[in-house]
Formats: C-alpha cells, sequence, structure tokens
C-alpha cells in the first residue's frame, strides 16, 4: 500500500518505545515518537496521526491530559499503553473517549490487532463504496480506488489515509455538494465539537497537495460555510 497510516507513539520509556516503534515500522506503519505529553499535542495538531498509541505515565504531565485535549476537537483513535493495571484508570480512560488499554507487556501479535482495530474505526467506507479496479478520471485528476493512489497528470499525489479517504469520498458524489457533517460523518462516523475545524485542516491539505493554486483548476470548491463540491465543470 502506497499511503501509510500515521501513528503517534507518545512513551518516555526509551526501552519500551523503541521495541514498539519497531514492531510498527515492521508492520508497514510510519512512526512519530515523543516521550513528552507536551510535545505530543504540538504533534498530534500538526501531522494529524491516524492513530496515537499513549503511555499514562509521561515525565511532564499525565497522558490522560492529551487524551482530554484530542477528544475536544477530533476523533482520532488513541490506544492507552500502561503499565497500571488500576481497574479505575482503564474506566476512566475509556469514559474520557480511549478506543483500548494496553497493558504492559504485551506480545507484538495482539499489539498490532489492537493496531489494526484501532484503525478500522477510523476507516470510512472508500473501500467498499467503490468497485474494485475502479477509476475515477476528471481532467488531469486520476484516482485509483483499488491501490487507493492518486495522480495529476503524471505526478503522484501523496495522501494521508484520512486525506484520501476525504477525496475518494467526494469524488463518489462528484458533482454534488456535500455537507461538513455528512462528510465528517462518512469519514469519522460522528461528529464532536472541533470536527468542522479538523475537516477543514484535511481538506486545506488535500488542496495544496493536488496543486490548488490562484489561476490553477479547483477540483475542489468550498461553498463556505455549507461544505465541499468535487468540481466537474
Ligand atoms: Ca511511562
Amino acid at each position: 500500500m502506497n499511503n501509510k497510516y500515521k501513528i503517534l507513539l507518545v512513551e518516555d520509556d526509551e526501552n519500551i518505545r523503541i521495541m514498539v516503534g519497531a514492531m510498527l515500522e515492521s508492520a508497514g506503519y510510519q512512526v512519530i515518537e515523543t516521550s513528552s505529553c507536551n510535545t505530543a499535542i504540538t504533534l498530534a495538531v500538526s501531522h494529524i496521526p491516524d492513530l496515537i498509541l499513549l503511555d499514562l505515565g509521561l515525565p511532564d504531565m499525565d497522558g490522560i491530559k492529551l487524551l482530554e485535549y484530542v477528544r475536544k476537537t477530533d476523533l482520532t483513535p488513541i490506544i492507552i499503553l500502561s503499565a497500571r493495571s488500576d481497574e479505575m484508570e482503564k474506566v476512566k480512560a475509556f469514559d474520557m473517549g480511549a478506543n483500548d488499554y494496553i497493558t504492559k507487556p504485551f506480545s507484538a501479535a495482539e499489539f498490532l490487532a489492537r493496531v489494526r482495530s484501532a484503525l478500522r474505526f477510523s476507516r470510512h467506507s472508500a473501500d467498499e463504496g467503490c468497485l474494485a479496479g475502479e477509476t475515477f478520471r476528471f481532467r488531469d485528476l486520476r484516482i485509483e480506488y483499488d491501490a487507493r493512489r492518486v495522480f495529476v497528470g503524471d505526478r503522484e499525489v501523496k495522501l494521508t489515509q484520512t486525506e484520501y479517504n476525504i477525496l475518494a469520498y467526494l469524488s463518489e458524489s462528484s458533482g454534488k455538494l456535500l455537507t461538513y457533517s455528512s462528510i465528517i460523518k462518512a469519514i469519522w462516523g460522528q461528529a464532536t465539537e472541533g470536527s468542522v475545524k479538523r475537516l477543514q485542516v484535511n481538506m486545506a491539505n488535500i488542496r495544496r497537495k493536488l496543486g490548488i493554486q490562484p489561476g490553477e483548476y479547483s477540483y475542489i470548491v468550498n461553498e463556505l460555510g455549507v461544505g465541499y463540491r468535487m468540481n466537474t465543470d
């Protein structure tokens, strides 16, 4: 697969961080690592990861603060990694929106299965919605649904999973105006406070990567305050 999932790994124990990072990379994921909760918050905003793996006992502040912060604005799946097996803490993490909770130590097989499961949560139905082998073509834009690859002319456009899902979803209804809430529902399952902002950030990245500049052709039109439409003119 061309579009690698991006995983933010927040863990201050260096041995565990190296081990988990290596497990993820060997399974084909792109990994961003940090040992600090503050840095993690910055990275979550700037990199828009597809999944966050979060240790709760961090040196600068409790990892639960990151969970709280992310859940205020978006639905990125979060798996808690913790050495503690305290029941109340688990309940608290789930109440605050954690998707899963893995108690250290864990086996690579179980860990990777849980990662795949959490990523399925964020993946939208573009996979099922498009026929195998089908290709979307309009002007210079080409989307190969099977391979999940996007091209503008001969240039391949490198999108994150979320960006690809959004673009594929828009292309399935090209010409039609899709409201913010319908896109958010299709991509993330449900809307929370900040979902529109998250969609706008992803959309800005997609438009930039497609090469949308003044004077260039706009494949995606923003109907301000309403939604987006894949252009067909
Ligand atoms: Ca720790």
